[in-house]
């Protein structure tokens, strides 16, 4: 729990919009505080050294860049991999496609097309097949797949790390990179115990949110090759994301790997215990089988609320989620949820659905 003197108080019992709304708690502010920095334009910054080193061999990978948000973590990467007028492909429910505005075809000129995947889950042969190389002058080229793990509007789903595995070799041999957008791959390296590393190998580039889950107010990192790393840092300055004394933020990073990893579990026995709860007096809302991580989507087609009605029936009872799409509620664990805050989720959501 985020300490009292240092969070603005809530006027939820659970805020569950996203895990993005965590505080820096006391002891990430000390370290914040605490922090050695210097010009990291000039790749000055210890601090920011250190955070980057580490993340680079959690991932397998040789080298990172820290950047202020996630969305420039995965903009910088595709823009590595894709030159104007190729296209990215990922699934259609891709936070790169849907969550950053247009971001890749506005600044790099990056055109991309999308499959359909239930819940966001990997299956190989949907890339593959959408995938197109070699056309010559008459077909957009595809140079890049992205894959999102764990899915965010997918509910949280974690992907397969042999179906990971079957794109990889199949796209690499056809001469096409792999992004992952990887905001939320600390909760699958949690849930699976897979390491962080057998993920990150199997990609050019990953992208990690510090600023999710992990609890930093601020931060991501890219991590890749030394040479796609330096081209990167290139990037990142043209988009206007190269940062002074940033150490000071970094400081909260490197904190967050050392407290804050393996706690996702914590989120992740809540989001089950609530899905249980829910499940068991509306099945049709929700699967129990199908919370993998810290999201719960409630699917409502079965049920006479819309996403909005529903929202604000819980909202008007102390519990704030999000209306995810036409049919579906979203609840995402944190940090700053407890199980007080869990049990009363519960109460409002049972009774609101049964
Ligand atoms: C949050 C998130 C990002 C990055 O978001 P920022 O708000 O730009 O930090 C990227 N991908 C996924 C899947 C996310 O959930």
């Amino acid at each position: 729990m985020t300490d009292s003197s240092t969070a603005a108080p809530s006027r939820w019992v659970a805020d569950l919009l996203s895990d993005t709304l965590t505080r820096p708690t006391a002891a990430m502010r000390d370290a914040m505080a605490h922090a050695e920095v210097g010009d990291d334009v000039f790749g000055e910054d210890p601090t920011v050294a250190a955070l980057e080193s580490r993340v680079a061999a959690l991932l397998g990978h040789e080298a990172a860049l820290y950047t202020p948000t996630g969305s420039m973590a995965n903009q910088l990467g595709m823009r590595l991999h894709v030159e104007a007028g190729e296209e990215v492909i990922a699934d259609s429910l891709a936070h790169v496609l849907r969550a950053e505005l247009g971001a890749a075809a506005v600044l790099s000129g990056i055109s991309s097309r999308s499959w359909a995947a239930d819940r966001g889950r990997l299956d190989p042969a949907a890339p593959l097949a959408l995938m197109s190389t070699g056309a010559g002058p008459y077909q957009v080229g595809t140079a890049l797949i992205v894959v999102e793990n764990t899915h965010n509007f997918g509910g949280g789903t974690i992907q397969p790390l042999e179906a990971i595995r079957t794109v990889r070799e199949a796209s690499r041999a056809a001469g096409v990179a792999m992004h992952l957008d990887g905001a939320r791959l600390w909760n699958a390296h949690v849930a699976t115990r897979i390491p962080l590393a057998d993920y990150g190998r199997e990609f050019d580039t990953v992208s990690v949110c510090l600023s999710k889950g992990l609890g930093a107010p601020v931060g991501s990192v890219l991590v890749g090759s030394v040479e796609l790393m330096a081209r990167a840092r290139i990037w990142r300055k043209r988009f206007g994301g190269g940062m002074r004394q940033v150490g000071i933020l970094a400081a909260a990073g490197l904190h967050a790997l050392d407290h804050h990893v393996d706690r996702l579990a914590e989120d992740h026995a809540r989001a089950s215990r609530f899905a249980a709860a829910v499940g068991a007096v509306a099945p049709a809302v929700v699967d129990p089988a199908l919370v993998e991580t810290n999201i719960v989507m409630l699917s409502l087609p079965s049920t006479t609320w819309s996403p909005p009605d529903l929202v604000e029936a819980a909202a008007a009872r102390g519990i704030r989620t999000y209306a995810a799409g036409p049919a579906a509620v979203r609840l995402v664990w944190h940090l700053d949820v407890d199980d007080a805050g869990t049990d009363a989720a519960i109460e409002v959501f049972t009774d609101l659905l049964a």
